[in-house]
């Protein structure tokens, strides 16, 4: 895909899922921002594509915090220009009863999942429809789309996510914007590690146990890789992707089809 001349952010890109997709996005030709807290990640992933030839640039940002949404937006626009594609990826996943979840762990949740893709895509879009052209892609999750025993903030804030979504796609839908979501089962990265780690914590199972109690929630018995969503959002970047706008994009291995 011809993506030259088309310059990304990616949230949460220093790792995991936004890495692939800074990756793919880089190889396609996009110039890419790569952006999360921990400098050291993003400067890594920056590097290494740079080192091949993509450009990319490794600017930190805090998503659930405004003055540092701007002020990557400012450095970003600094540094490149405008932005075409705004991949919000940003996120952490908790797990806990809804009795013991703490309004601060609530607030934390909702604040970098759900308001941080509201900061950087309002940080962005205004020019995407000055331009009259632009992508915003949100690394939702099936947990905005469904429930799960001990998920309900994380839950809630990918709901919001792809509430979120819906509302941004209709608003914008003759401005040459689109605006969708990708909503994965486990993925094979640190976050899916974490998940494993909380239910050996909390229950008497293995590590290898509670690793299949995971893979279990996907029809095809394995974690979705990185690469999978990537391709995804890749996709969506194309100029024939430009009649699908609000939708929440699935890959999960089939889970609720059978
Ligand atoms: P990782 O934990 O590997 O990566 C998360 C990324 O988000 C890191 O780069 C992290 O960097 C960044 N991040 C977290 N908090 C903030 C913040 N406040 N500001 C800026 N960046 C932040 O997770 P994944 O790659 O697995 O997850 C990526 C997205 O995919 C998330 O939104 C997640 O909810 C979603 N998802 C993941 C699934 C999975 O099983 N892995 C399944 C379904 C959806 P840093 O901490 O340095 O800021």
């Amino acid at each position: 895909m011809d993506l030259q001349g088309r310059a990304a952010v990616i949230t949460g890109g220093g790792r995991g899922i936004g890495s692939a997709i800074a990756r793919i996005l880089a190889e396609n030709g996009a110039t890419v921002v790569v952006s999360a807290r921990s400098v050291d990640e993003i400067e890594s992933v920056a590097k290494s594509l740079h080192s091949e030839g993509y450009e990319a640039h490794a600017i930190p940002c805090d998503v659930a915090d405004e003055t540092s949404v701007q002020a990557m937006a400012q450095e970003v626009s600094r540094r490149i220009g405008d932005i075409d594609i705004v991949v919000n990826n940003a996120g952490i996943a908790r797990s806990n009863p809804v009795k013991l979840i703490q309004l601060e762990e609530w607030e934390r949740i909702l604040s970098i999942n759900a308001t941080g893709t509201f900061l950087c895509t309002r940080a962005f879009l205004g020019s995407m429809i000055e331009r009259g052209w632009g992508r915003v892609i949100n690394v939702a999750s099936i947990a905005g789309l469904r429930g799960g025993r001990y998920m309900a903030a994380y839950s809630a804030s990918k709901h919001a996510q792809v509430g979120f979504t819906r509302a941004l796609a209709a608003e914008i839908a003759d401005q040459g914007v689109t605006a969708n979501a990708i909503c994965p089962g486990y993925v094979d990265t640190a976050m899916a590690d974490y998940a494993v780690t909380r239910i050996v914590g909390k229950t008497d199972l293995s590590y290898e146990e509670a690793l299949q109690s995971i893979l279990a929630t996907n029809p095809q018995k394995r974690l979705i890789r990185p690469e999978e969503v990537a391709h995804i959002a890749l996709m969506l970047c194309s100029a024939d992707a430009e009649g699908i706008n609000g939708q929440a994009i699935v890959i999960d291995g089939g889970l609720g089809v059978h």
